[in-house]
């Protein structure tokens, strides 16, 4: 069969790969994560297929999905990775990924994770600030292993991104080195024994639709970059972020081939290898989260659908106001639409999936999936009620594979003294 759009619906029914989502959950319990694994290919080779024209590292941003099952399979595909953490780091050597195709992000870096990153041969620290990197050059040192390093420029641009949690490109953030003092930066990493100058890096922000903002943030690290080299400082790659939006009401993403049309010709003038680090575009729309419906409650002048599933599961909604496209897995076509709010069983009235939504009116035991949850879904996932975090299984074709378990009651526990 003929599967186009991500999750479509065949005969009233919505369908995952070549299975139907009923069935899925069946078998593996709601809520549930399920994510098309055709789906996330798609986008990758969409990107790879737009940048073609230049030496391109795919360094996948893990922090917006980091399953272990996703992360093989773009291994798989070629993908390096975009890490912030130590944790992420481990993930990312257990899925088989080298630590030479991997790039460290974030304003807050440990000692201990820069050790251990050194010690992985790691392919550059994006460095975010002068401290940052005087400590990195005493770790270096301490190790006896010389530290590659990029330098992450804050572009003080304000990218329009749908909620300020997401922008990172401006000077009010706490992201990147201040475009004044970067050449001086480099100048003192260039007099460091145990630094070395790989690249330059970039990050504006995330779910950016227009490649308008990009071509701002590149002409700033190009012409960075030609005062770098030109006081014999080379640099060997160009790290232009992530942050390339996708549709979560069923517009389109952001075309990364207009972008790809703007950066490919000027990075490949320069001779730079060229990084990017998507995520969200990457899993974004591969996910969807199934959950029950446990009751309806009407008060006053309004509807509760109250789920299974909830902030612990999605926290999107509430913490960035995020709009997620909800629909019956099972099409009730005899139900009228009525305006509902959504909600989860925790105790917050914050704990909702959507808010005055128009929904084919559902019942008790019937199945609602929340779409394009594929990234920033279940990595903030929590733990908060004491409520177990849900299943999460990779469809590809006709097979399922269970990527995690849904946790049990000791996963609970675990770790904690009585
Ligand atoms: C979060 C992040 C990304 C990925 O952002 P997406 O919007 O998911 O593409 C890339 N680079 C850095 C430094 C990030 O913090």
């Amino acid at each position: 069969m003929a599967l186009t759009s991500p999750f479509p619906r065949i005969d009233g029914e919505l369908w995952a790969g070549e299975r139907r989502v009923t069935e899925l959950v069946a078998e593996f319990g709601s809520p549930l994560y399920v994510y098309d694994a055709g789906v996330i290919e798609a986008a990758y080779r969409r990107i790879e297929a737009a940048f073609s024209g230049v030496d391109l590292l795919i360094a996948y941003s893990v922090k917006a999905n980091s399953n272990l099952e996703i992360l093989r399979r773009l291994k798989a595909l070629g993908a390096g990775a975009d890490i912030v953490s130590l944790g992420e780091l481990h993930r990312c050597l257990a899925a088989g990924i080298s630590a030479n195709d991997m790039v460290f992000a974030g304003v807050g870096k440990t000692e201990e994770e820069m050790e251990a990153a050194l010690d992985a041969g790691i392919l550059a620290f994006n460095v975010e600030s002068a401290e940052e990197l005087q400590v990195l050059g005493r770790v270096a040192t301490r190790l006896g292993k010389p530290a590659p390093i990029a330098l992450r420029v804050n572009p003080d641009i304000v990218a329009d991104t749908p909620h300020e949690y997401t922008r990172t490109g401006h000077g009010a953030t706490k992201f990147g080195i201040p475009v004044d003092q970067v050449l001086d930066l480099y100048r003192s990493a260039a007099d460091h024994p145990m630094l070395e100058i790989r690249g330059i890096d970039v990050h504006i922000g995330s779910q950016i639709m227009e490649p308008a903002p990009y071509e701002k943030a590149l002409d700033q690290v190009l012409r960075l970059a030609a005062e770098a080299r030109a006081e014999g400082i080379d640099l060997d790659f160009l790290d232009l972020g992530g942050g390339y939006g996708v549709g979560y009401d069923e517009e389109d993403g952001m075309s990364v081939e207009d972008l790809a049309a703007i950066v490919v010709p000027r990075v490949a003038e320069t001779g730079m290898r060229l990084i990017l680090e998507p995520g969200r575009f990457i899993v974004g729309e591969a996910g969807i989260l199934v959950t029950e419906v446990l009751y309806v409650k009407r008060s006053g002048s309004k509807t509760f659908v109250i789920m299974d599933g909830g902030m612990t599961d999605l926290i999107r909604p509430s913490h960035y106001q995020g709009f997620h496209r909800i629909e019956p897995v099972v099409s009730r076509d005899e139900a009228a639409h009525e305006i509902v709010d959504v909600v989860g069983p925790i105790c917050e009235t914050g704990d909702f999936l959507a808010r005055d939504r128009s929904l084919q009116m559902p019942a008790h035991g019937d199945l609602l999936a929340v779409h394009t949850v594929g990234a920033y879904g279940f990595v903030m996932a929590s733990n908060y009620n004491s409520r177990r975090k849900p299943a999460e299984i990779v469809v590809d074709g006709a097979e399922v594979v269970l990527a995690r378990r849904r946790e049990s009651l000791d996963d609970l526990l675990l770790g904690e003294t009585l």
